[in-house]
Order: C-alpha cells, then structure tokens, then sequence
C-alpha cells in the first residue's frame, strides 16, 4: 500500500503551525510524547466493550489492565472512590451523567452557555437542552462571579433534580459548599464539570470538587494535559438516596447507573489506546514536577491577566483564579468585535478565540469578546517574561487589527521568539 503522503503532510504542517505560534486558547495544551505514543499505540486495533474483568469481547486480558491502571491512577490523583475512565469526550462524560440521572423533560440548573457556560450543561442546541429542560443561572452584572443568590432562588421556585457547576469561560473558584447546601436543600443531585480547572485542581491549587458533589466530570485534554477524552469521577458511592432506578427500573448504586449509562447507554467500544493515553497523563498529574507546573499556569495567568488590564483591557470578574480569563474588548475598543481580534491575533500567529462576554449584545459569531488561557505556553516552557510580551503582543494588533504591517511585525517576533521553546518543556 501506498503511503499517505497528502494526510502526513498535512499533519507536519499543523506540528509546524503549533511550533511557530503563541497558543492561547484556554481549552488547548501539548501532551508529552509518551502521551502521543500511547495514542498512536497498538490499542487502537482492539475491541472492549464492556468493563474491566466483565467484557463483551474476548483478548482483553492486557488492556484490562490498561483500564484498570487509568482508573487506580486519577482516583489517586483527586482523591475519588469511583472512576469511569470510557467516556470519549467531556460533552459525552456529561451526557451519561445525565443519561443516568434525568428522565427526558425533567429539570435541571447549569451556567448559561452565554454567561461562560458549556453546550452541554443545557444549551437548546445540544441534546441536554434538547431532551431536558434546562434552568440557566448567571453571573452578577457588576462582579461578573456566579450569583449563588440567584441560583438558590431559581432552585427553590424549579426544584431541579440536577445542579450543574462548573463553565468553559469562568476564570474564579467555585463555591461548592454553597453550591452543595442550595442541591441539598432542594434534594437535587449535584454535579461539578471540572473540565477547565482541572489540572490546578490536580495540584492542590484549587478546591477538589470531588469532596463536595455527589458527581464530577472532567476532559482530560485541557488544564490535565492527557488526551482528548472525558471521565466521570465521585467521592464515594452514592447508595442511591434519590431512587434512581435502570432502564428496566431497578434501583441500583449510582456507580452501576452510571457505568450503564456511558456503556452501552452512551456508547459502544471504548478507546483504549486512548485510555491508555489517559493512564499516562494521569502517571504525569501525580509526579512532583506536576505542582511546579501547575503553579506556573497559575502564576502566567495572573501576569497575562494583569498586564492587560495596566493596559486598560476589562477583564470579565476583574481578573483570574485559574488558568483562564475572558477580555471584555467593550470599554477599551466599543467597535472592535471578538471575531476581528481573533482572526488579527491569528495572522500574528497567536491563537485564541472569540466569545461571548455576559449579557453581551452581539452574536456568538461576532462576539464581544476573546478567551485566552496559560496552560498550553507554559507547557512550552513559558515564564512570567514571556507573558509580559504576549500581553504587549497583544495590545499592539488590538490596536491596529487591520494593519498588515503590525501585523507582519508581530507575527515575526512571534515566530523568532518560539524558536527557544519546545513544544514540551516539562
Ligand atoms: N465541559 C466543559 C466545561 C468544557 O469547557 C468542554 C469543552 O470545551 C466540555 C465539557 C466538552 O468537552 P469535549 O469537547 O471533549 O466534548
């Protein structure tokens, strides 16, 4: 057979694309080659459905043992009773949850997709809105943090059965005791998506949502570093107090609810190359060094949010906790919208991308804001130096976004400063 020079070539000049550039994007970060090498791993060729010890398929002997090291390991990393290391995304991850715990038309509370949100916690176009009826909360107009006011009230007059926390754009640490009790009081499951936060969470940076909810969810590809996948975690197991019943209406522990309800409720085969790749990621979130990096996540995110606002830029709550942080461009540039911003900083070979910025008054193709995050460049090896000139980079195509010339500028400095940072540092 011939080899496939057309995708190869492709597939060197994205290696290319993500060398020479400064990348931003909140949700994005580089794996470590034994994390590639996993995925691109004998795995990939064979069928599990099932779970460990109790497969559908026969030869599952070794990525039984595959499955069962992914799982030991982020129990240890989160401290967790319970893991389901199959789910092949976040958006899936939280679809079983929902699977498992919600009847379709039943009430549920999440983050507004606009307010920083995700699709999946109830957006009319993903199938939690769809098949759910969802209950949005939203952030304070003034401090642009979760009003748990609100959220308790809207509790209390809907009475969900499911309270989600947890956002894609949300740059402050939750308040899940708080978020718990208002659950508690209105006898609803509570469940985290950890997704972004998730690798500082790993390091003790930011409180465990796992001592707090009865479920979290999490993507293994952002803050965590592993890749692209979803898990489902708990602290312990939920003996069930709410009733919850199979779909042959038997009342079982939440771990077999939702065990059943990513295989075969969710899915078929699970991806154990993928799994595998998990398991290394996991190996990598326990080591030492993994604090070292996540307190320089922390730490750029601080600078980079800083800098921006010394240079008069909003940033949504005033500044960030994590690893993210959106940029109102609003006060500082009334017509410039997310969608041009985005595509200038692109051609200056800095990706980020355009998002809503609460109680915005554009659409979500033109936006009024862009997201940035620091895990990614600082897996490069990124210091606090370097995001000084990214905040300076920045400003400088903000201010001119239709200038090829700054543009060109920029990208050159871009590309010849990259030059000294590996894709992996760490
Ligand atoms: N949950 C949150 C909070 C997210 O931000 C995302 C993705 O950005 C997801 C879930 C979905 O993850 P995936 O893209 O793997 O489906």
């Amino acid at each position: 057979m011939e080899r496939d020079t057309e995708i190869f070539s492709l597939i060197e000049q994205e290696h290319q694309r993500q060398l020479r550039g400064m990348e931003l994007i909140a949700s994005e970060n580089f794996v470590s080659d034994q994390v590639m090498a996993a995925m691109g791993s004998y795995l990939t060729n064979k069928y599990a459905e099932g779970y460990p010890g109790k497969r559908y398929y026969g030869g599952c002997q070794i990525v039984d043992q595959v499955e069962t090291l992914a799982i030991e390991r982020i129990k240890k990393v989160f401290d967790a009773e319970y893991a389901n290391v199959q789910p092949h995304s976040g958006a899936q991850a939280n679809q079983a949850v929902l699977l498992a715990v919600l009847k379709p038309g039943d009430t549920f509370m999440g983050l507004d997709l606009d307010q920083g949100g995700h699709l999946s916690h109830g957006s009319s176009v993903n199938t939690s809105g769809i098949l759910y009826h969802q209950v949005g909360y939203t952030l304070n107009r003034e401090t642009g943090r979760v009003d748990y006011d609100e959220m308790e009230r809207l509790a209390l007059e809907n009475k969900p059965k499911l309270i989600i926390g947890g956002g894609s754009a949300y740059s402050r640490e939750w308040d899940y005791e708080r978020m718990r009790k208002i659950a508690d009081e209105v006898g609803a499951i509570f469940m985290v998506d950890m997704a972004h936060p998730a690798g500082l969470i790993a390091a003790g940076l930011l409180k465990n949502p796992v001592k707090y909810a009865h479920i979290v969810t999490t993507t293994t590809h952002k803050t965590l570093r592993g890749p692209r996948g979803g898990v489902i975690l708990m602290g312990k197991d939920f003996d069930n107090p709410w009733g919850l019943t199979t779909k042959k209406g038997v009342v079982k522990p939440m771990s077999m609810l939702l065990n059943s309800a990513v295989f075969p409720g969710n899915q078929g085969g699970p991806l154990e190359h993928v799994i595998a790749a998990k398991a290394v990621a996991f190996g990598e979130n326990l080591q030492p060094s993994w604090v070292d990096y996540a307190t320089q996540v922390k730490k750029n995110a601080a600078v980079l949010a800083q800098d921006l606002i010394d240079r008069g830029y909003d940033i949504v709550s005033g500044g960030t906790d994590n690893h993210s942080m959106l940029l109102d461009l609003r006060p500082k540039y009334p017509e410039l919208t997310g969608k041009v911003a985005e595509n200038a900083l692109v051609a200056a070979d800095i990706t980020v991308n355009k998002n809503k910025v609460p109680y915005d008054e554009r659409s979500a193709f033109q936006t009024s804001g862009i997201r940035l995050g620091t895990a990614a460049m600082t897996t490069r090896g990124a210091k606090e130096d370097l995001m000084h000139l990214v905040a300076s980079l920045i400003d400088e195509v903000l201010a001119d976004p239709e200038n090829e010339q700054v543009i060109k500028r920029v990208r050159e400095k871009v590309n010849e400063t990259m030059k000294d940072y590996p894709l992996f540092a760490y």
